[in-house]
This record gives C-alpha cells, structure tokens and sequence, in this order.
C-alpha cells in the first residue's frame, strides 16, 4: 500500500521524473523532508525562526545547492526539472524553509550563474554551493513591486566602484544572507536597470526590520539598507543597463518553482484530507469520505492538483536560459498558486475544527499557501504577463 494517496504518482521515467537521475533526487528530497524537515516544521512557524543550521545541511550533504549549476563550477549540472522536484517535495512538508531555499537556490545560485563572468563564479559559487554562505536577491523597494522598472536604487560610477544608495523591501534572507544579487539604476531617471552582486561586509551595507508575516514565517523577511556602500566595478554582472533581461529570465524559473511550492502544499492537503476522511473520522456511522460533500472536496481537490501539476512539470521542461517562456511561466504560477489556495481551504474544511488548530498542519500551509500568489509577481501582474505575451503572439506583424 502506498504511504500516502499521492505516492503512486512518483513512478521513473514519467512527466515528473524524466530519468533515474531525477527519480534518485526526488527519493533522496522526500526522504529528508518527510524527516528532518517535518520535525521541526511547526516549531520554528511558532518561533518565526529560519532553521538556518538545517539549511546548511542541504548544501554540505545532501548536494542540494547549485543544481542547476554545471559541474565545471561546482554544481549538479541538473535542470529546472530538477528544481520544481526539490521544491515540491520540501513544501510538502516545509512551505516557508522551502522559500528560503528558492531565494539561495534560485534568486541567488542560479541568477548568478546564469549573469557572471567565469571570474565571479569562481569567487562567488563555492560557498554558496557548500552552503557555508547564504544568498538572496534584491528587487523590490518600499516604494515599488510590480512597477519595478521604478525603482530608485541609484549606483553611481566613481573610477573603480560604484557607489549604491537606496533600499530594498520583503527581502528574504535579508538578515543572514552573505551575498545579494541587487538591482539598481545607474541614474535615478532612466529606465534600464544593471545588476550586481553585492556583499554584506561592505561598509553601507545594513539590515532594517525583520517583517512579522502572516505565513511563511520559519523564512526571514527584511529590508535592506545601502547608505553610500561603495562596490567594486568588477562586481557589475553582465553589462551596463542589461539588468532587465537577466532579471526576467530569472523570474520564469522562480515563478515555476514558485508553482512547484504550490503543488507540494497542495499534495499534503490532499494526504492528510485523505487519510482523515478515509480512515481516521466517522461521521453518523459512516466514513467522512461515504458523505457526498466530503467526496466533492476531495475529489476536486484531487483534480485541481493534478492538472496544475502537470502544467507545472510541463513548462519546467521548457525551461532554458536561452529558451524564454514567459507564457509558461506566468501560466504554471497563475493555475498553481490559485489551486494550492483552494485546495489548502478544503483540506481545512474537510477535517473541520482539526483543521483550524495547530495540531495538524493544513492551517500553516493555506497560510503559507497565500504568499506564493503574491511573491516573485502577483497573480494580477501574471494575468497582465499571460495577457501581453498573447496579444504579442496574436498581433499581425507589419
Ligand atoms: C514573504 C515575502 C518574501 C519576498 N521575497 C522577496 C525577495 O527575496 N526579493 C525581492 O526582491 N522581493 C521579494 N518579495 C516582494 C514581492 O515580490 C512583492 O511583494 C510582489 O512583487 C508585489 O509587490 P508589492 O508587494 O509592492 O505590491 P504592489 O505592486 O504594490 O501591488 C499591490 C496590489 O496592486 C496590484 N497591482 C499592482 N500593479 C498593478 C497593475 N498594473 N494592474 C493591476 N493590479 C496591479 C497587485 O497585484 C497587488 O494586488 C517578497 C514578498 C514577500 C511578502
């Protein structure tokens, strides 16, 4: 019998494990979570605290961080197949330690990767990936999130350096993180952005206040501060002003892990909707799961996932740093994030009063749930995206 109703679904050579390789990983992933992860998951929501020696476990032994990254620097060489696995398989368990991995993982590790010189990967890669250093990313400002071609972060260029001041918003990792890739405008007035790593030794460098979240709390939020902190020109990634294309391609592979997360809270409110009304509740003599109401829950709940997982699975197969796919992207994170809100409702609904109290874990992952529509781009600005990219596609070209 399989462990959980959605085990079955983790067969090799299928849409979710295109080779051993990644069957390998998702056996070793599930394992640590439904484990390590899970042991510690409800504590550190209580405590509002990221488990940061725990992350770091996933560097120096489970290999987890650069798997997107080729050997030759240090990594697994893997896809962003390979990453929708991780993050699926940590957020059934671990929604809100899973989002700081994605800011390590893929706003940092990945980002940087995919925007350095051979020269800044060789500096910068090696802690990350051992996870002796922690990484994040730096986009959205007080002031601006969707509209964040306004942002107003300014580097200067002063001969050798340049100097940053401005600040940065619901940063996570902010407050433990060693290295950030930033974005900013070379002046205040113009529209292109560029694009740094920056480190937190850096005189100018500060951390602000650390937010108090509604979920996704065991993942720490902060603002950053940049007061005059001079960088040194050769931390520039890729060139002047071409911060805009690195940082939308590396919004596609967040939004798709993103939607990965959505579908690993979304398969453990079905385990545990399941196993409650098949085995553990009876209701006026029979089952929870005899009552039709109950079976509507269930069962769309169940249907809902699998489409979206599939779509998920789909476009992360796509997915290329030279291959865009912006559709993809938006599309996977709108049908994910919005299922995994759903699902998360109706996992609570079906265990009733248990599952409003802390002693199951569904009231913690529709908490956390709600985020993932929010973060890496709203579910508003993926309906726009989705909108955009169709009507560029429909638009007879002169
Ligand atoms: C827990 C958490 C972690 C985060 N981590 C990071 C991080 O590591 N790095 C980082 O850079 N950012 C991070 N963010 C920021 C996140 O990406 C932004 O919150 C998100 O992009 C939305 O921006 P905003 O909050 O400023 O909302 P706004 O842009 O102010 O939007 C407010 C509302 O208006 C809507 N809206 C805005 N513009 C339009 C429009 N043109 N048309 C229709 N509706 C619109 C939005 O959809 C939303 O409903 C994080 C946020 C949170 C909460």
């Amino acid at each position: 019998m399989p462990a959980t109703i959605t085990d079955r679904e983790t067969q090799p050579h299928d849409l979710f494990n295109p080779t051993e390789a990644h069957a390998a990983l998702r056996d070793m992933v599930e394992k640590f979570s439904l484990s390590s992860l899970e042991a510690q998951a409800t504590d550190f929501d209580e405590r509002e605290e990221f488990n940061v020696d725990l992350f770091r476990r996933l560097g120096s032994e489970l290999g987890l961080f650069g798997l997107t990254v080729p050997e030759e620097f240090g990594g697994s060489g893997m896809d962003a197949v390979a990453e929708v696995i991780v993050h699926e398989e940590l957020s059934r368990t671990d929604p809100a330690f899973t989002l700081s991995y994605l800011a390590h993982e893929i706003l940092f590790v990945n980002n940087l990767y995919v925007s350095a010189t051979d020269r800044q990967r060789r500096k910068y890669l090696p802690g990350v990936i051992d996870g002796t250093k922690i990484g994040a990313m730096g986009m959205t400002e007080p002031g601006v999130g969707t509209d964040v071609l306004g942002m107003t972060t300014v580097a200067t260029k002063k001969s050798d350096r340049y100097i940053i001041n401005g600040a940065k918003q619901f940063i996570t990792n902010g407050d433990c993180a060693d290295y950030v890739v930033l974005y900013a405008k070379l002046d205040a007035n113009q529209k292109d952005i560029t694009s740094f790593v920056v480190e937190s030794a850096y005189p100018g460098f500060s951390v602000g206040k650390k937010e108090q979240k509604m979920g996704m709390k065991a993942s720490s939020t902060c603002v950053l501060y940049f007061e005059d902190m001079e960088v040194p020109a050769e931390n520039l990634l890729s060139e002047e002003n071409r911060g805009v294309v690195s940082m939308m391609r590396n919004l596609e592979i967040e939004r798709v892990t993103l939607a990965a997360q959505s579908v690993g809270i979304a398969r453990r409110c079905i385990d545990e909707m399941a196993k409650y009304a098949i085995v553990d509740r009876q209701a006026f003599g029979r089952s929870l799961v005899d009552h039709g109401q109950i079976q509507r829950l269930l069962a769309e709940s169940y249907a809902d996932y699998a489409a979206a997982r599939a779509l998920v699975y789909q476009v992360a197969a796509q997915l290329h740093p030279n291959a865009r796919n912006s559709l993809g992207a938006a599309s996977a994170k709108l049908v994910a994030t919005n299922m995994a809100e759903r699902v998360a409702r109706n996992a609570i609904q079906v265990l009733g009063g248990y599952g409003y109290i802390r002693e199951y874990p569904v009231e913690r992952l529709l908490r956390d749930a709600i985020l993932l529509s929010i973060g890496g781009g709203t579910n508003e600005a993926m309906q726009k995206n989705i909108a955009a990219d169709l009507k560029k596609q429909f638009t007879p070209k002169n």
